[in-house]
């Protein structure tokens, strides 16, 4: 399929709404791993969203050029990619703090208000601005203005109010006080104030409720999803039938009946990260344990080519990544209800 458009990912994320599930969005790193989420997300019959963080993106472009030339390698590798499979994909950048807006969600987009003007689909269909460091009013003062300009190119802004914990692409701390985890009903009826409940332009809210970034043994994170829940009261306070779309970050280590519960009360994306570099790297630290002295010169020997050639233990990492992107369209209920199917 090609990649989604501004009006396929509208309906990818409406049919989750109505439809009782959520989409999983998975980091990417590299064309491998890209390679891995969507092979992932077609096996389970699931659309999904592909994301990088600045960090991310920076890495899959070599370094060199920079984070934005980063995504935009991923913007141009991604439809040839996604072609061959019968499922929806869409493009998200993550995290962007507000010390990296100028050297990557402006030149992206900029990109993107040329692509529509001259006729063409946007670079991303949605863009994250992660102003939680801010001050409350700071955070939605700057989240308005992106998300009138993303709103006049069709493009989403998903922002955060509340502190996700841990760390994910070296931001975050784990001294987080831990009434900040999580997000207040105040704090949500301002969200709705400020940037309208859709009338605006389409944003998708990071409101936290106790999650964190990496994985946490099950039981040590007092996840309270009711707060969400609390969260669609005040949305429709402000406007009779405004819902928030959620999205979950921190995902790794949850529980099913977690996931469901944060499902149930309008969470739409939910973020794979951890869980996904883990399945990655455990197939080739199993590939190099098992092929040890095929992967090196062992004692004067000079290994096998068939075992060191980094296809043989990409492929692995491949289906290993694609098997736990499968495993989270499962556990989110997203598999089989693919739109483009
Ligand atoms: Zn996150």
């Amino acid at each position: 399929m090609p990649l989604a458009t501004r009006e396929t990912y509208a309906a990818m994320l409406d049919a989750a709404a109505t439809g009782g599930y959520a989409l999983p969005a998975v980091n990417v790193t590299s064309s491998d791993t890209l390679i891995a989420v969507i092979r992932g997300l077609a096996d389970a019959g699931a659309d999904g969203i592909v994301q990088a963080t600045v960090g991310g993106a920076s890495y899959l472009g070599g370094d060199a050029a920079g984070a934005a030339a980063g995504a935009r390698v991923l913007a141009a590798m991604a439809p040839d990619l996604a072609a061959p499979y019968p499922v929806c994909i869409a493009l998200h950048t993550d995290h962007c703090p507000p010390e990296h807006v100028d050297d990557f969600l402006e030149p992206l987009v900029a990109e993107s208000e040329r692509r529509v003007a001259g006729g063409d689909e946007p670079l991303f269909a949605s863009h994250m601005f992660d102003g939680s460091t801010l001050a409350l009013e700071d955070n939605l003062a700057r989240s308005r203005d992106l998300l009138e300009r993303l709103a006049a190119i069709g493009v989403v802004l998903e922002l955060e109010v509340g502190v996700v914990g841990g760390e994910e692409d070296g931001i975050g701390a784990a001294d987080t006080p831990s009434d900040r985890l999580y997000t207040t009903p105040a704090d949500l009826g301002r969200v709705a104030e400020t940037l309208g409940t859709g009338e605006h332009g389409r944003y998708i809210l990071a409101a936290t409720f106790g999650n964190v970034h990496g994985h946490y043994a099950p039981g040590t994170v007092q996840l309270r999803p009711e707060i969400l829940g609390e969260g669609q009261a005040v949305a429709a306070a402000v406007r009779p039938q405004a819902r928030f779309d959620y999205v979950f970050h921190g995902s790794s280590g949850s529980t099913r009946a977690e996931l469901e519960a944060a499902i149930a009360h309008g969470v739409v994306k939910v973020n794979l990260d951890t869980d996904a570099q883990y399945a990655y790297t455990r197939a080739v630290a199993d590939h190099m344990f098992r092929e040890y002295d095929g992967v090196l010169h062992v004692d004067g020997s000079i290994g096998r080519k068939s075992a060191y050639d980094p296809r043989a233990w990409g492929r692995r990492a491949r289906e290993a990544m694609a098997a736990r992107v499968a495993q989270a369209a499962e556990e989110l209920g997203a598999a089989g209800r693919s739109i483009g199917a």
